[in-house]
């Protein structure tokens, strides 16, 4: 008996903390487990808050827009959609099984917690009135643990409702009580509650005799209501093969062992070098992806800089992939003659998906990156505010630039940023500050401020108007 808990206790270990494989010769593979419970809970009935409406609750009349500034695939994976079978196996709206089981909504998720940083905004689906907030949660949670999330619930004309999951810390932009329309923006997206990465969990539907009911706004051949979308983005569940995003990596970046890279190293996504050292033992490549089971070959290439094969490796796509990395590190030391710009090409069955250059050179070199990540947000304050940029790996002839700032910014010290909030005269800026080796277009980074002053807004309602973005850095 005493085995056989320990047994299970390894197993949910292991479900809950990430699938990282060993799947050949110096490749690897990291596949988002499916959630052993709901990311979000099951919402109760509060006479206070919500209002029934008579069931069942059609929908034809709904006509959401997408609820971001940027188009799936181009930023936003989606990753689960809604399971519309109960029980215990899984079908979504296309008789399909792309979401896992007892999942209410559709998951959408930034390629990383670093995209995150840069504040993509959630937008209102439908109008309606801001019944529900919650801001104060963390929002750079990697798991499952049942923490609470942060939200916002509108309740639409109609009686019907939808909540917005998961948002960053007080990033909410709306008020309680606030009548939103279509398209405004709500909060950004982020990772609080049992969640694993940076997403939003959109879950419309409503409340009939005290109870919720989910609404699963997607038509296809196995959900036949009415899509509740103005416009439905494609099926996204029968497709082979997305590469989403890829990049380089040394050692270096990785504490020294390239077969450990964590997941956590994955999401915050991995600091890609401008330039790579002939001398380096091991190189690292990297992917994100989703895949279908086809049996079909995925293989990445490294390439010399006149084009030559130095060396390959490949898999097979055997299992459903909703959200996926790969990476592999194969031995590299080319020598000082094998200088210029190599690449590494990802294909599908045989056909080029992604093809990533870089720099070989004698000494490798990082592209400077900011501390603590790459976005921050500052609301208006009768004082000074200051930030310290940091560099990391840090270097001397650092030069710091200020892009499209307002006049109550200004930069000193080399690097750290003053703001004075107390004469904006503008709602909402965002300015850049980019940091360089010496003014170099290439090794750079930047670093996103947006600037909100939350009383030029003619709020009447009763809500909070906070908004301080937290940084667990
Ligand atoms: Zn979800």
């Amino acid at each position: 008996m005493k085995t056989i808990l320990i047994l299970l206790f390894l197993q949910i270990a292991v479900l809950t903390s990430g699938q990282n494989t060993k799947i050949g010769n110096d490749l690897y593979l990291y596949s988002q487990p499916d959630p052993v419970q709901n990311c979000t809970p099951d919402i109760k009935f509060d006479p206070a808050i919500h209002e029934n409406v008579a069931g069942p609750y059609d929908g034809s009349n709904a006509s959401f827009i997408w609820p971001f500034d940027v188009l799936l695939d181009e930023g936003i994976v989606l990753v689960n959609y809604v399971d519309d079978l109960s029980g215990g196996s899984i079908k979504d709206y296309n008789d399909n099984d792309w979401s896992y089981n007892g999942h209410n909504g559709t998951d959408l998720c930034l390629h990383d917690f670093r995209n995150m940083d840069r504040f993509y905004s959630v937008k209102a689906a439908e109008s309606g009135t801001v019944v529900q907030i919650e801001m104060n949660n963390p929002d750079r949670n990697t798991a499952m643990g049942g923490d609470p999330a942060n939200i916002v619930l509108i309740r639409h004309d109609d009686g019907s409702y939808a909540y917005y999951y998961h948002l960053m810390r007080k990033s909410v932009l709306v008020k309680l009580g606030e009548y939103v329309l279509q398209g405004k923006e709500i909060g950004y997206v982020g990772s609080s509650g049992s969640s694993t990465d940076a997403h939003l969990h959109f879950e419309p539907g409503y409340f009939t005799n005290g109870s919720w009911n989910k609404r699963d706004p997607w038509q296809g051949t196995y959900n036949h209501l009415a899509s509740m979308w103005q416009n439905q983005p494609g099926y996204i569940g029968f497709r082979d093969f997305k590469m989403h995003d890829m990049g380089v990596f040394t050692a270096g970046q990785v504490g020294g062992n390239m077969a450990n890279l964590t997941f956590a190293m994955l999401k915050e996504r991995l600091i890609t070098p401008n330039t790579v050292s002939c001398y380096e033992d091991k190189i690292g490549f990297w992917m994100q992806f989703q895949c279908n089971n086809t049996g079909k070959q995925i293989r990445f290439e490294l390439r010399n800089s006149n084009g030559v094969l130095i060396d390959d490796v490949y898999f097979f796509a055997s299992v459903q992939n909703q959200y996926s990395w790969s990476w592999w590190t194969p031995d590299f030391n080319p020598g000082i003659s094998a200088t210029g710009d190599w690449y590494v090409r990802l294909l599908y069955d045989n056909v080029e998906k992604g093809r990533y250059f870089f720099n070989v050179q004698l000494l490798t070199s990082n592209r400077p990156r900011l501390y603590p990540v790459a976005g921050k947000c500052f609301r208006r304050t009768l004082l000074v505010q200051k930030d310290t940029l940091r560099v990391r790996p840090v270097r001397s002839n650092m030069q710091y630039d200020l892009l499209n700032a307002p006049p109550n910014v200004t930069i000193t010290n080399d690097s750290i940023i003053n703001i004075s909030t107390l004469n904006q005269t503008f709602r909402e800026k965002e300015f850049k500050v980019i940091a360089s080796i010496g003014g170099s277009a290439s090794l750079r980074d930047t670093m996103i401020y947006k600037l909100i002053d939350t009383t030029k807004e003619d709020f009447t309602g009763n809500g909070i108007v906070s908004l301080e973005l937290y940084f667990s850095s």
